[in-house]
This record gives C-alpha cells, sequence and structure tokens, in this order.
C-alpha cells in the first residue's frame, strides 16, 4: 500500500515528507488509516540517535489512533471501520515467558518497537505513526473504548502506559503518597493517573509557570524544584517517585523527599545520572527502580480505565508539517502535556 509520511534522514535532518510502502497484509493483519499521532519525548532521542541504535530513514511516532481500512484473512478482533489504537510495541516473540505473562514490553526476544525496528518476518524496518498508514499484526492493536475522544486519546498509548504500570504495580490507592517529576506527556499523565487512583499526588517541576497547569490538572500540591525551602519541608512525604526527566540530571534534591521504604521508578531519561550517590538512600532503606512502557492487556486495561474515569491527556492538536518546531518545544521543556499531530493534515501525493 503506497502512503506517506514524515522521516528523518540523519541524526542532524529535519523531518521531511517521505513517500513509502506498506506491506501487503499478512492474514493476522489490520491495515489502520492514522488520525492523530502523540509526539513523545522518545521520538525526539531516537530521531537524534541519543541512544546509538537509531537507523535511518526514521518515521517515528507511537502513540497512534486510527480506523481500520482492511483486515487479513485470520482477523477476528477487528473489522472495517473499527477505532483502533497502536502503541510503542507492535511485535514481539509471544512464546517466552514474559510475553506469555502479558509482558511482552519485557519480551527475552525483545519486543519489535513500532519504528527503528527490524520486523520480525521480512527485517524490513519498522516506520511509525507520523504517517497515513500503519499494518500491524491484530494482537498488538488495541481498542478504544466508545466514551473517549479521540482526538485526545493517542498519548495514553506511551504516556499513559508507561506511567501506569509502575503505578499499578505499586498498588496506588487512596493512602497512597505519590511525587511525579516533571510535567509533560508522561509526567502529567502520571499525576492524572494517580489521582484518579485515590492517592495524594506531588507535582514536581523545573518550571515554576507549570505550577497552575500542574493543579489544574489534579495535583494536590505541586513543588518548585528550586525552592529549597518548599522541598526542605516536603521531606520524607511521599511514598513513590515517578521520575519522567528525559536528560541526565541529579536526583539527589528529589531522594529526601522520599519517607522511609520510600521508592523511585526512573520512567524517563535512559542513561547514566548526575553525581548519583547511594548515601541518603542507604539510610531511608530507599529503592529506585526501571520501568518499560507496559504489555498489552495493561495497555487495553488502562484504556478502559481511562474511558470509566473520564480521563483525557491534555492535547496540543499541531499539523504535521509544524513537527520540527514541535521537537524544538520539547527539547526546551515547553510542551505542558502532549503535542498530537492531527494526521488530516498530512495529504497523499
Ligand atoms: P516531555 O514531554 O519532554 O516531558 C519531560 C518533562 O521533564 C519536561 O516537560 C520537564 O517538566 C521535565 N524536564 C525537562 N528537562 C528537565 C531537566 N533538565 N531537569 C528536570 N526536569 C526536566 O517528555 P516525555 O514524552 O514525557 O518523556 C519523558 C522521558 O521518558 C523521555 O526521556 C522519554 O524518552 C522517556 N520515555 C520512557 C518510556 C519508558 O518506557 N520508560 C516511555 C516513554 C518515554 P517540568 O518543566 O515540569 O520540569
Ligand atoms: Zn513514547
Amino acid at each position: 500500500m503506497k502512503t506517506i509520511g514524515y522521516a528523518t534522514h540523519s541524526k542532524d535532518s529535519l523531518l521531511e515528507p517521505f513517500n513509502f510502502e506498506r506491506r501487503n497484509l499478512r492474514s493476522n493483519d489490520v491495515a489502520i488509516e492514522i488520525l492523530y499521532s502523540g509526539i513523545c519525548h522518545s521520538d525526539l532521542h531516537q530521531a537524534r540517535n541519543d541512544w546509538g541504535f537509531s537507523e535511518y530513514p526514521m518515521v517515528p511516532g507511537h502513540e497512534i489512533i486510527g480506523k481500520v481500512i482492511e483486515i487479513g484473512n485470520d482477523v477476528k478482533k477487528y473489522k472495517v471501520g473499527d477505532t483502533v489504537a497502536v502503541g510503542v510495541m507492535v511485535d514481539s516473540c509471544m512464546e517466552c515467558d514474559q510475553c506469555k505473562n502479558n509482558d511482552e514490553q519485557l519480551c527475552r526476544d525483545t519486543f519489535t518497537q513500532t519504528y527503528n525496528t527490524p520486523d520480525r518476518i521480512d527485517k524490513t524496518m519498522t516506520y511509525g505513526g507520523y504517517s497515513k498508514h500503519i499494518v500491524t499484526r491484530e494482537e498488538f492493536v488495541l481498542d478504544i473504548p466508545k466514551a473517549l475522544d479521540i482526538s485526545r486519546a493517542a498519548p495514553i498509548l506511551c504516556a499513559g502506559i508507561t506511567t501506569y504500570t509502575p503505578l499499578r504495580e505499586h498498588k496506588v490507592g487512596p493512602g497512597s503518597r505519590v511525587g511525579v517529576m516533571g510535567l509533560g506527556g508522561l509526567g502529567h499523565m502520571a499525576v492524572k493517573l494517580a489521582v484518579a487512583m485515590g492517592a495524594t499526588v506531588t507535582a514536581l517541576t523545573t518550571s515554576k509557570n507549570k505550577t497552575q497547569m500542574g493543579l489544574d490538572i489534579g495535583a494536590h500540591k505541586v513543588l518548585v524544584a528550586s525552592d529549597t525551602e518548599k522541598m526542605k519541608e516536603a521531606a520524607n512525604s511521599l511514598d513513590l517517585i515517578i521520575n519522567t526527566v528525559p536528560v541526565k540530571h541529579d536526583i539527589s534534591n528529589y531522594i529526601p523527599l522520599l519517607d522511609i521504604r520510600g521508592e523511585m521508578v526512573i520512567v524517563g531519561q535512559f542513561g547514566s545520572l548526575e553525581n548519583f550517590t547511594t548515601m541518603p538512600m542507604v539510610f531511608g532503606n530507599n529503592k529506585l527502580s526501571l520501568s518499560v512502557i507496559g504489555g498489552i492487556k495493561m495497555t487495553q486495561e488502562l484504556l478502559n480505565f481511562c474511558a470509566e474515569h473520564n480521563i483525557h491527556p491534555e492535547c496540543e492538536i499541531i499539523k504535521m508539517d509544524q513537527i520540527n518546531d514541535a521537537f524544538n518545544r520539547l527539547a526546551k521543556a515547553e510542551v505542558s502535556g502532549r503535542l498530537v499531530i492531527d494526521m488530516s493534515s498530512l495529504k497523499m501525493e
């Protein structure tokens, strides 16, 4: 199938229109016309090769909402016209203990990313959601509940699931005291989800001008990280911190916020921490852990949870040709919530 997307051809290039072919449908494939595509900071990291494994041309995008336009012969779950979604994964081995346990994100043979990974069958590179169409095996396609506004749902597919998974794993609920570092895509979803779960939530921001937004989305308190006085007063006040910061940073300012046995889960930047020391953590039996996205079953549970609790990401809708400006804003931490591309702004040539 002929389609069009926006691709980058090297780590230093701008994204530009890119004509390419989507594969012919395999028997278990669903073809989707993409309607909305969220812009994750991981798209920026991979476009700029921050993680060292980028291949070009690259069509980023892994927060995808669309409509089914064609199905393979054996597809059971979906029919033409259904509103569906695709997130960060499009395949995994489906046979290892992790996949069988619905943790495809931890597949022992590594999951296939929606873009920038070779397809498991034909070895061509996968291309993501900054495009008009995508073809994906049905097991990795998700169902969008009717109650969700599709123009504001795309970020659930990555920002949502990446923060929902550790919140669920830590059994967050009434009585939990949760902190969230960073009020960008992931962070603002963490706030909304933890609030909906009944937790008391403190948003931790480096941008004073995001304070009102933090309160508006339900945080019980917003602390500006540079306000040493307020940070000191908040010592020992949190059980769990979800850290979404996308760049190398120093966590020593945040660790004292954890109570005894409190834990920080890093879901943000991949790499080393600045000035990392175990010193303040050891005397509190604190834990530091990492977490990557979440499984397909959990993602469907989250979509249903968002529908039930009327949770929508804060989305600023942009046009496809604004993508390079969008990346610059993301790099400067100027985005609160998520930028989402209205894919009707990308026309077939
Ligand atoms: P984003 O929208 O850019 O938000 C990140 C936020 O972090 C910013 O809005 C900013 O919030 C804060 N921040 C930025 N620079 C900072 C600094 N130097 N020090 C402290 N805080 C800073 O990014 P995102 O899409 O939420 O993604 C966040 C990170 O998660 C990225 O690195 C992304 O690759 C990663 N990620 C991981 C997974 C996973 O599976 N683990 C999945 C998706 C994304 P304030 O202005 O409020 O401080
Ligand atoms: Zn993402």
